[in-house]
């Protein structure tokens, strides 16, 4: 069954202007089937406030599916998601949970940012309008002050040059770099990045994780499913390893990924490395 929503424990970190405060990740207990397959077997986790977690594991343990879960863009079977205490896609109503609905779900989720593989910009938008989209459209942002603030994040992301152009008239690493200004435009408490690099084409790579390594140091909690192993021991300050739907093992990227003393994270690594 269902346990409680728990109360946030938010040890303030220095954060931008540009993005919003808290943005502790509470997982606890969630699981998920896809009908006979389990997915995610009881997974509990607590990703603090500015942390910068890195998610590794074999294609199919069930990384995707938590990140989705973390935005409800799955519902969980079990268990629990809490952001800074409020919990995704349900309400609480003594010891039962109900389900929000999407209206309400849609306006939760501005909390959580998410950058896809593949990018998923509008093709027939600019990159500033791309960007513009959502704050204008979910939280009304005005125009004027849409554009200022795109503005100010394609420059944060090294594409003030830009901002009119289409997404085909930009390489791949430029529109993951646009997809991440559209990301924060919304100023998420949590950004969540599935593989943002897979995708690319091995000298595009650099441009984007030096971006996200950036945004690491911004306060902004987040979490990156990556199977840039370096980039997650440089960056990461957390490091989880999933395995068949569950979290098997745990710590910081020492532990885990220079000298890894736990053995299935180090059968893990001796295979992609
Ligand atoms: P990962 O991101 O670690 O590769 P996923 O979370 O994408 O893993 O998938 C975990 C498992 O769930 C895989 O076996 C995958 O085929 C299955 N799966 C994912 N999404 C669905 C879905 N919508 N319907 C059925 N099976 C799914
Ligand atoms: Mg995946």
């Amino acid at each position: 069954g269902r346990a409680s929503a728990t109360d946030a424990v938010a040890a303030p970190v220095p954060r931008s202007s540009l993005f919003a405060a808290g943005g502790e990740i509470r997982i606890s207990g969630v699981s998920k089937s896809f009908g006979a397959l389990k997915v995610l077997d009881d997974v509990s986790l607590t990703l603090r406030p500015g942390s910068v977690t890195a998610i590794i594991g074999q294609s199919g343990s069930g990384k995707s599916t938590l990140l989705r879960a973390i935005n409800h863009l799955e519902r969980v079977d079990q268990g629990f998601i809490a952001i800074d205490g409020e919990l995704i896609g349900y309400r609480q109503d003594g010891d039962a949970l109900h389900e929000l609905k999407e209206k309400d779900i849609l306006k939760r989720r501005v909390d959580v940012g998410m950058v896809f593989q593949t990018f998923n910009l509008f093709p027939h938008l600019t990159a500033i309008e791309n960007v513009i989209e959502a704050p204008m459209t979910v939280r009304g942002v005005p125009r004027a002050q849409a554009l200022a603030e795109a503005r100010e994040l394609l420059a944060r992301v090294g594409l003030a040059a830009k901002a009119d152009a289409y997404p085909r008239q930009l390489s791949g690493g430029q529109q993951q770099r646009v997809a991440i200004a559209r990301a924060l435009a919304l100023k998420p408490k949590v950004l969540l990045f599935d593989e943002p690099t897979s995708a690319l084409d091995p000298e595009l790579v650099g441009e984007v994780l030096h971006v996200i390594k950036e945004l690491a140091r911004s306060g902004t909690t987040l979490v990156i499913v990556t199977h840039e192993i370096g980039f997650a021991r440089e960056v990461a300050d957390h490091v989880v390893l999933m395995e068949e739907g569950r979290v098997i093992e745990q710590g910081p990227p020492h532990r885990m990924l220079t000298e890894p003393d736990h053995p299935r994270t180090r059968e893990f690594l001796a295979k992609v490395l």
